[in-house]
């Protein structure tokens, strides 16, 4: 009996090599493959934006926190594989992560959601997320794109709240005001909440998600979209919130504001700060609708 067994376990080791082989070699050979590898090389080191709110995201996914006066709120949180490093930027930034008490993601993709198995499992933090999105994990998780991140025992997760159209929400003392932005996902939100650094308030707008690569004609066709209404979702979506006065635009990815040079500029010029600008949000709104008209 033990020869057998001992014979058994050998062959599955070898063979659940080669299936572990098989499986990395197709995730790493797809066109995302390459932003599921050394996540560590994309850390930016942590730093405040404006007042309350600051960055602790990587160099091509945004994490936001705001720091509420009675616990932290973050937006997305981070990259599925990249738990770590967003930890480590948390604690760098003078925060503690047990403190995070609640999420707001922008969109249910497997870039912006990594952390929060991690948030609700440790801390019992609180999620949420913009209510067609809940339904999508529902009904088609695969389209949240988990499958991207090569590793199969990441999983999804239940959602606390479900945010709908016009939903207003207290979070220490911060009110966010939310819109739903369909396009990107059927889910994508849009927040608006004032920022404070003591003597002065400013606007935040935060748009979860301006992607192109879910409005393609290949994608479109396979989700059975074959008229293209995501396309036409996307524009009105646009159009809806496009006139909300906005002093700091925030993004999910870093290339929506160019984060990364605004910070670097900072940096230099201490006394400037290039995130307050009361056009972006526009300029950049119209710069997208600009591009869908072209697609
Ligand atoms: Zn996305």
């Amino acid at each position: 009996m033990e020869f057998i067994s001992v014979r058994k376990s050998k062959m599955s080791i070898k063979s659940d090599y080669k299936d572990y082989e098989e499986h990395r070699n197709r995730i790493a050979g797809k066109k995302t493959g390459k932003f599921f590898i050394n996540q560590e090389l994309r850390y930016v080191k942590p730093f405040q934006i404006y007042g309350n709110l600051y960055y602790v995201g990587g160099s091509w996914v945004c994490v936001h926190i705001v720091d509420t006066g009675e616990g932290l709120l973050m937006f997305d949180a981070g990259n599925c594989g990249a738990q770590a490093v967003l930890i480590q930027s948390i604690w760098e930034m003078g925060f503690n992560p047990a403190d995070v008490k609640w999420i707001i993601l922008s969109h249910g993709h497997v870039d912006h959601f990594g952390a929060v198995n991690f948030f609700k499992n440790m801390f019992g933090t609180k999620i949420y997320m913009g209510e067609p999105d809940v339904k999508m994990f529902r009904e088609h998780p695969e389209l949240t794109m988990i499958q991207e991140s090569g590793n199969c025992m990441d999983t999804l997760f239940h959602v606390d709240v479900a945010v709908k159209e016009g939903d207003i929400r207290t979070f220490g003392n911060t009110t966010v005001e939310f819109y739903l932005v369909p396009g990107h996902t059927k889910g994508c939100i849009v927040c608006f909440f004032d920022i404070t650094d003591g003597k002065e308030r400013k606007r935040a707008g935060y748009y979860g998600g301006f992607g192109f690569n879910t409005l393609q004609s290949d994608y479109l066709n396979e989700i059975g979209d074959s008229g293209f209404q995501a396309r036409k979702d996307y524009l009105h979506s646009l159009e809806k919130v496009r006139n909300q006065k906005v002093d700091l635009f925030m993004g999910n990815h870093t290339s929506n504001v160019d984060l990364l040079n605004k910070h670097e500029y900072m940096l230099k010029h201490p006394d400037e700060n290039q995130f307050l600008d009361d056009k972006a949000w526009k300029n950049y709104l119209d710069q997208k609708k600009k591009e869908l008209k072209e697609l």
